[in-house]
């Protein structure tokens, strides 16, 4: 009798994860359709969500109508049953962001850094910068369910542990998650910073209404964060999507990484500067790049559409391979917009295959590229991820 009882219990905490995962991923749910959804009874679901209204972890949102039909209310996630916190580093910039449960940003700061500080100096600043944002908004630090760290590199997800990337790297073959534990008492998950961008713009940009997602951010460094039925792809160990050291050319310029060619080295913001300063002036930078693009500078133009072009048929190829339905073009070369996605976007369509050609489009990420996105991706990476842990369990209890 003690193991059936000790089984049932089991299913129910199952069922509870369930319900739960359900109303964070997808926001408020009717009963009926969880019912269908879970493949159980009304009277099952009726109980757990008894339970989970006891323990203030959902709410039954107010009907719409006033003659609704019995189990079509709506249930929702109690949205200040938890906060998750994001933290995204970039070469300049630590960014945080707080974020309830309903996935609402609540509070966000950005503070510059030097960019030869130390990865040590680096997470003090931005554990500092936390306690001020929890402080101000009186969040106290039980209700805190993960934070999502984004770092530049790939990450080994046995270990957490950045791999040995491009000299001057502060995090290369650190253990990003230890150094954290010494500053904050929170559990960390840690992703490459281009896929936290890519899990912002999947949750609240250009990607939003798809689950087959491939987004390509081109800035200093070229990156991405490819979406499979909605998940994130991380291959065997974590290390997948350095898109940007990928070859274009084996007799290419040496990169820093020891392959020759690497996308970065031509698509990269410091190489359309390059390619710019003789037109724009040698002080130019990135703004300049915007305005005189804006205004129709014919150089810049030419150097856009010849990159685009480029880019076009290097994701042409990735298209034939991958089958995303869409591309969201990401990173300051986006932010040029027609003059660099107009011929990316055509290369693209005239050198993939036909039938990978009919299907996929491509649309300039919504989202403004850089730290404070990635740190809005990382809150909402830290709720998924905090949904396969026993966080999940203690819900409302916090
Ligand atoms: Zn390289």
């Amino acid at each position: 009798m003690e193991t059936s009882g000790g089984a049932l219990k089991g299913l129910r905490a199952t069922n509870t994860r369930q319900v739960l995962e359900l109303l964070l991923n997808e926001g408020p749910v009717h009963r009926a359709e969880l019912a269908r959804r879970m493949k159980t009874s009304r009277t099952t679901i009726t109980n757990i969500i008894n339970e989970l209204l006891e323990r203030n972890v959902v709410l039954n949102l107010k009907p719409e109508h006033k003659t609704i039909r019995r189990g079509h209310e709506l249930v929702s996630i109690n949205p200040a049953a938890g906060f998750s916190l994001g933290i995204d580093f970039t070469l300049d910039k630590v960014a945080i962001s707080a974020s309830d449960l309903a996935g609402s940003t609540v509070g966000e700061a950005i503070l510059t850094v030097d960019t030869a500080a130390t990865a040590e100096s680096r997470v003090v600043a931005a554990a500092s910068a936390l306690r001020g944002l929890l402080d101000e908004k009186a969040i106290e630090d039980s209700k805190i369910v993960g934070v999502g760290v984004g770092v530049p590199g790939q990450i080994d997800r046995r270990t957490d542990m950045v791999g040995g990337s491009l000299p001057g790297q502060p995090w290369s073959m650190l253990d990003v998650r230890s150094v954290f534990a010494r500053h904050l008492p929170f559990q960390f998950f840690v992703e490459n910073n281009s896929r936290l961008e890519g899990f912002a713009e999947k949750q609240w940009g250009a990607g939003q209404h798809s689950d087959n997602m491939l987004y390509v951010s081109f800035s200093s460094g070229v990156g991405m964060a490819l979406f499979s039925e909605g998940e994130l792809y991380r291959g065997s160990i974590g290390a997948a999507g350095e898109i940007g050291h990928m070859s274009t050319d084996i007799n290419g310029a040496t990169c820093p990484c020891g392959n020759r060619g690497c996308l970065v080295l031509r698509t990269g913001t410091a190489h359309v500067l390059a390619l710019l300063r003789p037109a724009l002036g040698e002080a130019a930078a990135w703004d300049d790049v915007l305005r005189e693009t804006a205004n129709g500078n014919p150089e810049c133009l030419t150097v856009l559409a010849e990159i685009g072009d480029l880019t076009g048929r290097f994701l042409a190829g990735i298209s034939n391979l991958l089958d995303p339905e869409l591309m969201v073009i990401g990173g300051e070369l986006a932010q040029t917009g027609e003059p660099f996605l107009g011929p990316l976007t055509a290369a693209l369509k005239s050198h993939s295959l036909p039938l990978t050609s009919s299907h996929v489009s491509v649309a300039q990420a919504a989202l403004p590229p850089g730290a404070a996105t990635g740190a809005r991706g990382g809150a909402a990476l830290a709720i998924k991820e905090m949904a396969k842990t026993s966080t999940m369990d203690n819900l409302g209890s916090l």
